[in-house]
C-alpha cells in the first residue's frame, strides 16, 4: 500500500519523542502524582496509561475501565500534555473519543487478529488523532503492515508504529524477544512511518531497559514508550519492568543521541573508502555463494541418478562442526556462523529438491 499521505503526527523533531506512564491507570491519586512527577522532567512528550488490559492469564488485573479515562485526560490537561491509551475493540474507540484522548495505540495481542484490527479502523472512519499500531506478538512484519494498512484505509493519516518485540517459546534474557532486523524492514520499506521503541514490554525487567532503549536510538528510532510508576514494586500489572518517574529521567538523560543526520559524515573520504572494501567483498560474496550453489545442483543431479535422499544428516552435522570450529577460530560469532550455515544449507536443498522434482514432471 501507499502510505505517501502519512502526516506529521508528533510535531517534535528532536528524539527521542517519549510516551511515558504507569502500565495501567490504577487509582486517581495514582495516575494523578505519576504524571505530575513524569511532566516535571520536561523529558516526556505524551502521558501514558491502559485502561483496559489484555491479560494472558484470567483473574489477573484487567484494567480499571472507562472510569479511569478521565483520571489520564485530567493528568494531560493538568500537565498541559497530550495522552494516550490502548484500544481493542469499537467500544474503546469511542469511550476514548467522548473522554477526549488524544493519541491511542493498538495492542500486540489485537494486532494479530485482522478481524479486530479491521472493527477499530471502521470505528475510526473520519478520526483524525494518530493512531500508533504495536508490532502483532508473533514476529510476522506482513501481520503488522496488515494492521498499519487497514488503519491507513480507513482515513487515519497520523500512523505510527511500536516495537515491542516478539513472545517466544524459548526462555529468553527478554520478556520479548527484539529481532530488530524487522523493525528495520518496515522502516526500510515504508520510512514515512514512524517507529517507537517500547523498552518495558521487550524487557521485561529494569535492568534491560537502558540498553534496549539505546539500541532503538542508535537504528533511528523515533521514540520510545517506557513505562513509569510512582511505586513501581507495587504496581498492579507489570511491577518488575516498571520505573518510577525519577529514574526514567536518569534513563533519559544517560542516553547517547547520535545524528541521523549523514550528510557530512556520508561524503568523508575515509567512510567512502571502507565502503568501496565493503562493496567489493560483498561482490565476491555473492559471486562464492554462486558457486557453492551451481555445485548443489550437480551434486543434486548425482543424487538423483544414485537414488540417494537429499539430506544426508552426517554430513550435514560435519559441515557444521567444522565450519563453526573455523569460525570461532577466527573470532567469528557461533550463533552468526550458525544462522549463515542454516540459510545456505536450506538454499542447497531447494536447489536439489527442484532438480529432483524436475525429474519427476518430466520422466
Ligand atoms: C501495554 O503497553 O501496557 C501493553 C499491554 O502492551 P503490549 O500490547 O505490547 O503487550
Ligand atoms: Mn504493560
Amino acid at each position: 500500500m501507499d502510505f505517501s499521505r502519512i502526516k506529521d503526527w508528533n510535531n517534535f523533531k528532536t528524539r527521542p519523542f517519549l510516551i511515558s506512564g504507569p502500565c495501567s491507570a490504577e487509582t486517581e491519586e495514582q495516575m494523578q502524582t505519576t504524571c505530575q512527577q513524569l511532566a516535571q522532567s520536561g523529558k516526556v512528550n505524551v502521558l501514558r496509561a491502559g485502561i483496559w488490559k489484555p491479560r494472558t492469564r484470567p483473574n489477573a488485573f484487567e484494567g480499571v475501565g472507562k472510569e479511569a479515562l478521565t483520571w489520564l485526560k485530567q493528568a494531560g490537561i493538568d500537565n498541559n500534555l497530550p495522552v494516550a491509551t490502548e484500544v481493542a475493540n469499537a467500544q474503546h474507540v469511542e469511550a476514548c473519543l467522548k473522554a477526549g484522548i488524544d493519541i491511542l495505540w493498538i495492542g500486540a495481542r489485537t494486532t494479530v487478529n485482522p478481524f479486530s484490527v479491521q472493527e477499530v479502523a471502521d470505528s475510526l472512519k473520519g478520526v483524525d488523532i494518530p493512531i500508533l499500531v504495536k508490532n502483532p506478538v508473533n514476529p510476522d512484519l506482513q501481520l503488522w503492515i496488515g494492521a498499519l494498512e487497514r488503519i491507513h484505509q480507513a482515513g487515519v493519516t497520523k500512523l505510527g508504529a511500536i516495537h515491542r518485540g516478539f513472545s517466544s517459546f524459548q526462555k529468553t534474557a527478554y520478556r520479548n524477544v527484539p529481532k530488530w532486523e524487522i523493525p528495520i524492514e518496515l522502516k526500510a520499506t515504508f520510512p514515512e512511518i514512524d517507529i517507537i521503541c517500547d523498552p518495558s514490554h521487550i524487557a521485561g525487567n529494569r535492568s534491560l531497559l537502558a540498553t534496549v532503549a539505546q539500541k532503538a536510538m542508535d537504528l533511528e528510532m523515533t521514540g520510545l514508550m517506557i513505562e513509569s510508576h510512582i511505586n513501581p514494586d507495587e504496581a498492579w500489572s507489570d511491577a518488575k519492568q516498571q520505573i518510577n518517574p525519577e529514574s526514567l529521567n536518569e534513563l533519559i538523560g544517560n542516553l547517547t543521541i547520535r545524528s541521523t543526520e549523514a550528510s557530512s559524515f556520508e561524503t568523508s573520504s575515509e567512510l567512502t573508502a571502507f565502503r568501496k572494501i565493503i562493496d567489493e567483498i560483498d561482490e565476491s560474496l555473492i559471486q562464492t555463494l554462486v558457486s557453492r550453489m551451481a555445485l548443489s545442483e550437480k551434486i543434486g543431479q548425482y543424487k538423483l541418478d544414485n537414488n540417494v535422499t537429499i539430506l544426508q544428516i552426517k554430513r550435514w552435522e560435519e559441515i557444521k562442526k567444522t565450519r563453526m570450529e573455523h569460525g570461532h577460530s577466527e573470532g567469528l560469532n557461533n550463533e552468526f556462523v550458525k544462522n549463515l550455515l542454516q540459510l545456505i544449507h536450506k538454499e542447497s536443498i531447494r536447489q536439489q529438491t527442484d532438480v529432483m522434482n524436475k525429474s519427476v514432471t518430466v520422466g
